[in-house]
Parts: C-alpha cells; sequence; structure tokens
C-alpha cells in the first residue's frame, strides 16, 4: 500500500455497522462491526473509526484493525477504565444496528507472507498482531513456520 492510496482510502468514508461488544477481560473491550460495503484491508493495518451517533469534541481515533479480513468481521480492541473519554463513553453507549464511519484502513504495519517472525507487544498493542497470527493461521493452512510472540501487560 502506497501513501497515495493511503490518502485515497482516508478520504472514502466508509459505512461500518455495530454488531457487538465484548469484553475479553476487566476493562478490555473489543467492538465488532459488519461493514456495509466491501472493505480491504492487510492484516495489520488501522484506521480512524468516526462516531457519528452522538455529538462529541472528536470524536474519531486511530485503531489497529484487530481482526484478518477473512474473519468477515472488523474488531477494534481497547482498555476503557473507569474514567473514559467522551469518544470511549460513547462507544460503550453504542446499540446494535449503529453505524460509524471508518476512514481508511492505512499503514504499512503488516507481512506480506508468513515467515519466521517475531512479534514484541506490551498491553493492548497486541492488536494489529492478533490480527497477523489469526490471518496467517486461516490464509496458510500449511504453514510450517514459526511465529513468536513475546507479550507482556501489566496483569
Ligand atoms: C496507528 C494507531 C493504532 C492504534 N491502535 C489502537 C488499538 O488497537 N487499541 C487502542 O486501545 N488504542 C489504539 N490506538 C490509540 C487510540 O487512537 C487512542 O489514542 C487511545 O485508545 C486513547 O483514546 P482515549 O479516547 O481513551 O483517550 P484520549 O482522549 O485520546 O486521550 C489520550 C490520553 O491522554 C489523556 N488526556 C486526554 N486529555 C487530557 C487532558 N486534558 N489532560 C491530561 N490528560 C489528558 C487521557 O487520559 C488518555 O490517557 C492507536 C493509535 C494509533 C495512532
Amino acid at each position: 500500500m502506497s501513501f497515495l492510496s493511503d490518502i485515497k482510502a482516508v478520504l472514502t468514508p466508509k459505512e461500518i455497522v455495530f454488531r457487538e461488544v465484548i469484553e475479553e477481560s476487566e476493562g478490555i473491550y473489543s467492538f465488532l462491526f459488519d461493514a456495509c460495503e466491501p472493505i480491504d484491508w492487510k492484516a495489520g493495518q488501522h484506521a480512524l473509526f468516526v462516531i457519528k451517533h452522538t455529538k462529541i469534541k472528536k470524536g474519531s481515533r486511530a485503531f489497529s484493525i484487530a481482526s484478518s479480513p477473512l474473519e468477515n468481521i472488523i474488531m477494534i480492541s481497547m482498555k476503557i477504565d473507569k474514567q473514559p473519554s467522551d469518544y470511549k463513553k460513547a462507544l460503550l453507549e453504542i446499540k446494535s444496528g449503529t453505524k460509524m464511519v471508518l476512514r481508511g484502513p492505512i499503514g504499512g504495519f503488516y507481512i506480506d507472507k508468513a515467515k519466521p517472525t517475531c512479534f514484541i507487544a506490551g498491553g493492548i498493542g497486541i492488536t494489529p498482531f492478533r490480527a497477523m497470527i489469526k490471518d496467517i493461521a486461516l490464509r496458510e493452512k500449511d504453514f510450517k513456520g514459526k511465529i513468536n510472540l513475546l507479550y507482556i501487560n501489566s496483569r
């Protein structure tokens, strides 16, 4: 993906529909969306997620897409503590069927072909690696290489 195609992707808003939220562990939430039109991304890329259902200041945030395109769902995951930002508060109030806007996907943080690899992640920084590992598992069923993940979080 080139810089120009990234700009084009950001300038082309795409509608997504909220499906459900999953509390993965204490304070860690995954939000799942369906695309209203085909959205193409490479596992590891990110996008801007824009809130439309309520008026807040700074209604847009960047999130890595934590799902593989082969899962047919757009997933973002984040930590939401006891005093969330207005953006995250609005996300927690979102109802199934509510529309949001995605700008992107963009970025060069992906691997073209599975090969022996070492990922290093901390905390919620796991999200693009979750997408890449899932993608390799689904796409390259006969993958014989080794993926190492070094991961640490505060709990
Ligand atoms: C490429 C990319 C990918 C990303 N992927 C993810 C992801 O997968 N998951 C994820 O959770 N995040 C991701 N982020 C970060 C995400 O965009 C948000 O910045 C992050 O989730 C914090 O958002 P927030 O709404 O909680 O806090 P924000 O409102 O954005 O504030 C950021 C921090 O500043 C502090 N702050 C804000 N205002 C003030 C103030 N006035 N005084 C003092 N402190 C203040 C807040 O407490 C908070 O800790 C990504 C960012 C980028 C650039």
